[in-house]
């Protein structure tokens, strides 16, 4: 499997600290969008990053595993809840990609998971969809018809979601199993992206930059310029042939652009 990965985050220009965190292996991508005050949901979403991580050190692992892991990355952010009363209330989102293989079959596919409201997205021949349903409040009320997804954008609920890791009773993770395609890019993004760029203009620079470290780049780079108003961060995965070179396996490590 010829896979490159890469990724960016950013502060951004409203927030003090950045609570979004992320990892990047060579079995599993991952965001996590944390919450609560006096930088608990750095905690948290640090907890839910180096759970996920963790599934890269076995020889296979099943859809299942994913999904215990998400669990077990609960229980974590539940137990340092309890060990510190001043991060009651923590909680984070955790949202990814993992390649998961078939029991005794030697094949593999992807496991898109979600909790809470950062995404992924899967481009496939010039055609963006978003893989993830989000959990929050707006899309509810999307989908009652209530307002619309450009009014959520700026809606004074936009920040609600309906599902996470640390709150409360261990939360069910919607999940998708895809057969990999011969060229295809994933996007996994926090709000603070999907917040501030619109999916035709995120398309857009996605094809504008055919290398995975300059779209993650550009992509946050286009959410800070367009208010920052949240955290952003953004891996990119690219499998296959997706901009022609990819002759090796070069997934890169774990990186930050800022000020963190
Ligand atoms: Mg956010």
């Amino acid at each position: 499997m010829t896979v490159t990965a890469a990724a960016a985050t950013d502060v951004g220009r409203v927030r003090e600290h950045n609570e979004d965190d992320l990892a990047v292996t060579d079995r599993v991508w991952v965001v996590a969008d944390g919450m609560g005050g006096h930088a608990a949901g750095e905690v948290a979403s640090r907890i839910a990053a180096e759970t996920m991580s963790e599934l890269a050190v076995p020889d296979q692992v099943s859809a299942q595993d994913v999904i215990d892991q998400i669990a077990l990355a609960h229980r974590r952010i539940e137990t340092a809840m309890r060990q510190h009363p001043s991060r009651r209330g923590m909680g984070t989102t955790v949202t990814g990609l993992a390649r998961v293989d078939e029991e005794g079959e030697g094949e593999w596919r992807w496991l898109v998971f979600n909790v809470g409201d950062s995404r992924v997205y899967r481009i496939v021949e010039g055609q963006l969809a978003q893989v993830t349903r989000d959990h929050s409040e707006v899309r509810e009320l999307i989908d009652a018809g209530v307002i619309t997804p450009e009014e959520a954008r700026r809606h004074p609920l936009r920040n609600v979601i309906t599902r996470s890791l640390g709150g409360g009773a261990n939360p069910v993770p919607d999940q998708w199993l895809l057969d990999p395609q011969a060229s295809e890019r994933f996007v996994i993004c926090s709000d603070g992206l999907t917040g501030e760029v619109p999916d035709e203009e995120l398309r857009a620079i996605l094809e504008a930059h055919p290398n995975a470290q300059d779209a993650a780049d550009a992509l946050v780079r286009a959410a800070v310029e367009a208010g920052g108003r949240d955290n952003v961060t953004v891996v990119v995965v690219d499998h296959g042939s997706h901009d022609g070179t990819h002759d090796v396996n070069d997934t890169q490590p774990r990186s930050r652009l800022a000020t963190r």
